[in-house]
């Protein structure tokens, strides 16, 4: 299977190459804020859409108006018309909402064109070289690049560090069926709980994330304090976007790792849906914090199941795990998010809350793969369609916690 793959790689400019990237930075965001004013009015005054040709013949105008702009790539500045174009087009088909202006406090990114260089100097080190740029780039090469570069942008983050992100085209070969399910909980305590028919592992949030959001959460709390505006709130608000980009890139890391083990160790992985609504309503800091792991954590498992030829199962929102014994079935209504563990009344098992959840699970995705018999490949599971097993019975095998939607991602 072709598929798109970013390697990111960190840049290290010195002063005089840090001054020439943010030219470019400043420029492209320059040229998009421009160009959004303007046709922002025709817009709102006259009903009136451009389209891509009349932004691009506006750009050799603007470059008149202001010669400043030749500092910076043309291309990249295309780039940015280009930007703006699908910002409006994503608009007018009611998928975003009106384009905004770019602020300098946020991530940045250049596109850069064709002209550059990337170069290994050494086990850990690279350079890379663009046009208008006299001096190469240091950064850091951690791995090689495989696949067809098919272009490059640099990012600047709110913490001012900056990124290369190499855009590939490359090949992957999916994995060997292992013909294991794993079932997924995920909590705000320990990140996920999770049971493989044989086993339940508890996989906790790593010690140094939890030590960087306790801080995330104290800066914000000193922030809280200052006044709007004044100096010192300016330096609160800086220390908190380093730290919240810290937190970012180690949760980044750390749910990379997880989830490439699970999708290599399982064919069929069953989590949770999502509750988007829920996630927004709730204000607790801590549960948003797990709630945007537990989103990026399923965004990683998506596509890391499509490429190797892994199946997702997602059970039904309103299907209870947690509440639902494994061993009889008996539903308990009365247990609150407080209580971790508990004896069913019926069959007098005694759960741990995760650990039941993840049982139940997987056995959700065990009963839709094998449709309850053992040995059903993956393969024929898929070719049935997204839900209901392997056709023959698929009614009766479909369990019932499993939702529609339940994608089948076979890369074939
Ligand atoms: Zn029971």
């Amino acid at each position: 299977m072709i598929v798109e793959y970013v390697y990111r790689f960190r840049l290290y400019p010195d002063k005089e190459q840090e001054h020439f990237l943010n030219i470019q930075f400043g420029h492209c965001r320059f040229v998009y804020n421009k160009l959004l004013e303007i046709s922002k009015k025709e817009f709102e005054e006259q009903g009136i859409k451009w389209n891509y040709y009349e932004y691009k013949k506006k750009l050799p105008q603007l470059k008149e108006e202001y010669p400043f702009l030749k500092e910076a790539n043309s291309q990249s500045l295309q780039e940015s018309v280009k930007n703006l174009d699908r910002a409006y087009k994503n608009f007018f088909k009611g998928e975003a909402g009106f384009p905004k202006f770019k602020k300098k406090k946020s991530n940045q990114t250049v596109h850069i064109p064709q002209h550059f260089v990337i170069e290994r100097v050494s086990k850990k080190r690279g350079l890379l070289k663009i046009p208008k740029l006299k001096t190469p780039l240091p950064l850091k090469m951690h791995r090689d690049i495989k696949g067809e570069i098919r272009s490059i942008s640099i990012t600047k983050t709110p913490d001012s560090r900056y990124y290369l992100n190499v855009l590939t085209k490359r090949e992957i070969q999916p994995l060997k069926p292992t013909n294991k399910t794993v079932g997924i909980d995920v909590g705000i305590k320990e990140f996920a709980t999770v049971y493989d028919g044989e086993n339940t592992h508890h996989i906790e949030n790593p010690k140094y994330l939890q030590k960087s959001e306790r801080r995330l959460i104290k800066l914000q709390r000193q922030l809280s304090r200052k006044q709007k505006g004044s100096k010192n709130w300016e330096k609160a608000r800086q220390k908190v976007a380093k730290q919240h980009q810290k937190i970012v890139n180690q949760r980044k890391d750390f749910l990379h790792k997880v989830s490439a083990a699970i999708t290599k160790q399982y064919d069929a992985i069953v989590v949770e849906s999502l509750n988007i609504k829920g996630m927004i309503q709730n204000n607790k800091l801590s549960k948003q914090i797990a709630d945007v792991s537990w989103y990026e954590f399923m965004r990683m498992l998506e596509y890391k199941a499509k490429w190797y030829g892994r199946q997702i199962i997602k059970a039904d929102r309103f299907y209870t795990s947690s509440k639902t014994c494994n061993v009889c079935g008996y539903k308990n209504n009365q247990l609150t998010l407080s209580v971790r563990k508990w004896q069913c009344p019926v069959c007098k098992t005694q759960h741990d809350r995760d650990e039941n959840a993840s049982k139940n699970l997987y056995q959700i995705g065990f009963t839709h793969l094998t449709g309850g018999r053992v040995g059903t490949t993956r393969a024929k599971a898929c070719e049935a369609g997204s839900v209901g097993g392997t056709g023959d019975n698929s009614q009766s095998t479909r369990h019932p916690a499993v939702k529609q939607e339940a994608r089948c991602f076979n890369s074939e």
